[in-house]
């Protein structure tokens, strides 16, 4: 247990170098200040990006670098003016944990867009020291970037809903289309895709999965329940690259919306051309 008046060391798993290798780091997390939330933390997700920060693909990783934005843990000690959170409760955090709190952005909850966003590690904090993620026992976080789990909702599933489903959800969200009998497609399965399929069916979308090869049908169909399957054996190969030829969709497996899920450079166009479909 911690306590508002002490700052206490935990040892999380860290990367000190580009090698994609985690070790042992002890590090010292903040007093729980008035404003603070100090999880406990149980479970966090692996997310892409913990491995390109890891491997210093984006050429900015600091180390040594505790990864992991897809945490959920337990509130252990709350601040003097949290009100929204109660100790032993379930939260989690995502991966941002701090902003300016006075742009544009900030005074209309868009804090993603804020200049001096905080990422929940590999940034440095308000306080001059650095950030560090969830692969560790706990984590002090501004109450303003918790989130309450649901009661019900399993904590080791919920964890990569803060990243990877919010990402799918979020685009889904904002045009409208939270609502059943839309047809969509996931281009892209390869695990943000997974959250994907499984949001959309959940709000009653009839789901393509569109993949470069039929070899993900039966994980697609039968463990994700997706409710159709489009491969494209041309998308991202190198001779649709040199030759400018289209890939597309077949007339029936047309959709009305498309959420791109891969890193894989393909020809985008022909997937737009087949008009809204209901
Ligand atoms: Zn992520
Ligand atoms: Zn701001």
């Amino acid at each position: 247990m911690g306590s508002l008046e002490n700052e206490r060391s935990v040892t999380g798993w860290a990367a000190k170098d580009p090698s994609g290798i985690l070790s042992p780091y002890t590090y010292t997390l903040r007093k729980t200040g008035p404003e603070d939330v100090c999880i406990k933390v149980l479970h966090c997700g692996i997310c892409h990006t913990d491995i390109h920060q890891t491997k210093n693909h984006l050429g900015m990783s600091n180390y040594p670098m505790v990864p992991g934005h897809e945490v959920v843990g337990e509130v252990e000690e709350v601040g003097s003016n949290v009100t929204k959170f109660r100790v032993g409760e379930a939260v989690g955090v995502g991966c941002l944990v701090g902003c300016c709190r006075s742009c544009e952005p900030c005074n209309s909850s868009k804090e993603q867009y804020c200049n001096k966003r905080i990422w929940s590690y590999n940034d440095i904090y308000h306080d001059g020291q650095p950030t560090q993620g969830g692969f560790a026992p706990a984590m002090v976080v501004h109450q303003q970037f918790v989130v309450r789990i649901p009661e019900g909702l399993a904590l080791e599933q919920a964890a990569p809903l803060l990243c990877a489903g919010v990402t799918v959800y979020s685009p889904l969200k904002h045009f409208g289309l939270i609502k059943s009998g839309v047809r969509g497609g996931i281009l892209g399965l390869g695990g943000v895709g997974h959250m994907g399929v499984k949001i959309a069916k959940a709000m009653g979308h009839h789901v393509t999965v569109i993949s470069s090869s039929d070899r993900k049908r039966e994980e697609a169909m039968e463990h994700l329940a997706a409710s159709s399957l489009s491969s494209s054996p041309e998308m991202g190969s190198s001779s649709v690259r040199r030759s400018g030829s289209r890939p597309g969709l077949k007339s029936s497996a047309r959709v009305g919306w498309i959420t791109w899920v891969t890193p894989a450079w393909f020809t985008h166009k022909a997937y737009l051309q087949s008009g809204p479909a209901r």
